[in-house]
């Protein structure tokens, strides 16, 4: 029988969630995740994939995967540290560590573990967090992790950011001290004042810590935010995911040799849960080998995204200081985000509304996330939808 306070506790929290609209409804996918996703019978243009480069479902990802799966099977049988470590683990991480242009890499099970992963098995007891306040869920479970305390710092304010540094070195609290931001932020697509961050860390001697999940496979080349910004050597820690531009499912974190033999002998996911299953990372490799092959892909994305932007200014909407593919188009009240949402996906269009507690209240978007495989005609029928449910909900003339 059902623990009666656990009863009502998710009774009186669920209908709560309910009441205020914030309770997510799933529709499961008929289709592969594409530019065009079949749900409940109906196609929609898909607008809300992570899959940047359409790699999710490339064909030279599924045959890598196949032929692996035919070769090593469907799991991997271990953690890292027992026998979970394929000659494909190796490999990948070979690969993922010239791509990034470090010494060395090591790969998770998600993006979210390597947050848990890496930010834990550094900073403890004694040690400080400088946290950008709009930084992913998993770098704050992350730092939550740890004893170590979490300053956080106005979103890319980097005054406040050398005033908090300066602060906290100055105590002589702390032994450690580290400075995590995400290169690209998710809900807005802005991104990271980098440069001005790696000369805050060398005055102050921070450990800088970089969660391009966003970034990587679309800016600098496909090497992400730190490479666009040619700050390879100064960052002590990149964090990537496989499972947005590169399609597939993992994380991993790229920096020196030192870094990651300590991460292989600390960090609590790679030496307590199985590894990823070799079917996942032969199609990862397939998708690092394709990303530095050819940068076709990627300027598709960008030339998609362009032609998104432009036509929704045009239109009237705003899409904010996104710097990315990432398109937000910002509404503000909640219930007028989701009606907006609501009536795009009647005229066919998947564009998920982005409201409270995602962002800050009052401050709700519709996001927008264009791909490399959208062609112009899927991106004009979003246009039109978004012309008519504007007019319709009087927020363009
Ligand atoms: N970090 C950031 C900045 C992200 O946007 C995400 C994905 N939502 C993650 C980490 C988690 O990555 P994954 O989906 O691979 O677990």
């Amino acid at each position: 029988m059902a623990s009666k306070t656990l009863s009502s506790f998710l009774l009186q929290n669920l209908t709560e969630l309910r009441e205020q609209g914030l309770y997510n409804t799933i529709d499961p996918l008929e289709s592969p995740n594409g530019p065009v996703i079949r749900m409940k019978g109906r196609e929609f243009v898909n607008l809300s994939s992570n899959n940047y480069l359409g790699l999710a479902t490339d064909k030279r990802l599924v045959d890598a995967a196949v032929q692996a799966t035919i070769r090593f099977g469907v799991g991997s049988g271990a953690v890292r540290t027992i026998n979970g470590t394929l000659t494909l683990h190796v490999e990948l991480e070979e690969k993922l560590a010239a791509f990034k242009g470090t010494e060395a890499a090591v790969a998770f099970q998600s993006g979210f573990n390597c947050n848990m992963a890496a930010i834990s098995a550094v900073m403890g007891a004694g040690d400080a967090i400088l946290s950008d306040e709009l930084n992913h869920a998993s770098i704050i479970d992350g730092c939550r992790l740890t004893k170590a305390k979490v300053i956080r710092y106005g979103h890319s304010d980097m005054a406040d950011l050398r005033a908090k540094a300066k602060e906290a070195r100055e105590s002589g609290a702390f032994e450690k001290i580290m400075v995590i931001t995400d290169g690209v932020f998710s809900m807005d697509g802005d991104i990271a004042k980098l440069p001005e961050i790696v000369d805050i860390a060398e005055a102050y001697d921070l450990i800088t810590y970089v969660d391009d999940a966003h970034g990587s496979g679309v800016l600098g080349g496909g090497a992400g935010t730190v490479k666009h910004f040619g700050l390879s050597d100064r960052i002590d820690f990149q964090i990537g995911t496989l499972s947005k531009a590169v399609g597939v499912v993992g994380g991993y974190v790229a920096g020196t040799q030192e870094v990651v033999d300590w991460l292989k002998a600390r960090s609590r996911p790679f030496l307590f849960s199985t590894s990823l299953p070799p079917g996942t990372v032969a199609a990862c490799i397939a998708a690092i080998d394709i990303m530095q092959g050819s940068k076709e892909l990627q300027e598709r994305l960008w030339e998609n995204a362009a032609y998104l932007q432009k036509g929704l200014k045009a239109l009237g909407f705003s899409t904010g200081h996104t710097a990315t593919p990432i398109t937000p188009c910002l509404i503000g009240d909640e219930e007028k985000t989701q009606r907006f949402s609501a009536r795009l996906y009647e005229e066919g269009i998947y564009a998920k509304a982005i409201v409270f507690p995602t962002v800050p209240k009052g401050t709700g978007r519709v996001r927008n996330m264009p791909t490399a495989e959208h062609t112009t005609e899927m991106l004009d029928r979003a246009l039109a939808a978004y012309e008519k449910v504007g007019r319709e909900l009087g927020m363009i003339r």
